[in-house]
């Protein structure tokens, strides 16, 4: 290193710095080429009851990488956040998926992740409008999960923009309960149908204090009203803790299906 070169360290951050630049122009030119190209594909992930019944799904984004093969949000989304390409992404998903939701029988739900960003564009109440009507599907069935991230700037005019949506029938859902920066405040103030825990309090149970996590977001979910989504349940233990909760719960986790390319879902859910 430079250090050890007898150098600053000022010049190892700059090498790393501009390798780690590179790399993110790199990521946003290959996505940009994705988007235009159809290398990108929505996958469905199934949400259930606790006997089983099928109640929606939720979309999750793959990247076809000409090399890389298929790749998760987990290693791109940060990136695309980082400029309006997340934007553009945004809109190629919200119209991908009301075509599925058209397609999907009443009265399962669709879920789209939504990012900060997206959501705070001046014009994606309209936008959302806009595709709703030139999809033609039914605004009820559609739910946009956010994160709490977006709550902490803004907040009356974010409230503003879900109260426009549900208006139309949209609902909203919290993403990632309980990881987020913002403060339990805001939640009676928002238009919400759904809290979705995060996977990392679901595959907690078994361990006491984590458990009470659960217990207390549960509970919160059922004084507000609200459906509650666990994430990332992959055990029967888990599901049998979550039911144990007297409230409105949905699952959705590898013990059931893992997210699904669009037609082995339709295959494995509406064919006999
Ligand atoms: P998320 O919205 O919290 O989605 C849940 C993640 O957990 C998904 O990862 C899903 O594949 C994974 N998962 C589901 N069940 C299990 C399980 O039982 N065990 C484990 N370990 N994981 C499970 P994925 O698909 O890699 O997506 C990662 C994140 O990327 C999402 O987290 C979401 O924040 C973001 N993302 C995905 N699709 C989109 C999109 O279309 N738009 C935007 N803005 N973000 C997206
Ligand atoms: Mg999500
Ligand atoms: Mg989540
Ligand atoms: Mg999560």
């Amino acid at each position: 290193t430079a250090k050890d070169a007898g150098g600053n360290q000022t010049a190892v951050y700059d090498v790393s710095y501009s390798t780690e630049l590179e790399k993110r122009y790199e990521i946003e030119r290959e996505l940009r080429l994705a988007l235009n190209d159809s290398g990108l594909e929505l996958y469905l992930q199934p949400q259930v009851r606790e006997n089983g019944e099928l109640v929606g799904a939720e979309v999750l984004l793959r990247w076809n990488h000409p090399s890389r093969g298929m790749v998760s949000p987990a290693d791109f989304i940060a990136v695309a956040e980082q400029t309006d390409l997340i934007v553009d992404l945004g809109k190629w998903i919200v119209r991908a998926a009301l075509a599925e939701l058209k397609r999907l029988p009443a009265p399962l739900t669709l879920a789209i992740n939504i990012s900060p960003r997206q959501f705070r564009k001046y014009d994606f109440v309209y936008f959302i409008e806009h595709e709703l009507q030139q999809s033609g599907a039914d605004p009820s069935r559609l739910i946009l999960e956010v994160t709490e991230n977006l709550f902490v700037e803004d907040l009356g005019d974010i409230i503003s923009k879900m109260e426009a949506l549900q208006q139309s029938g949209v609902q909203f859902s919290i993403d990632d309960f309980g990881t987020g920066y913002s403060s339990l405040s805001y939640l009676q103030r928002l238009p919400l149908q759904e809290l979705k825990i995060d996977k990392s309090f679901v595959q907690a149970v078994g361990n006491q204090e984590q458990q009470a996590i659960v217990d207390s977001i549960v509970a919160i979910a059922s004084n507000l009203r609200l459906r509650i989504v666990a994430e990332g349940v992959e055990t029967q233990e888990q599901v049998d803790y979550l039911a144990r909760h007297d409230a409105d719960m949905v699952l959705q986790g590898y013990l059931f299906d893992k997210p699904l390319p669009i037609e082995d879902f339709h295959r494995n859910y509406f064919t006999s």
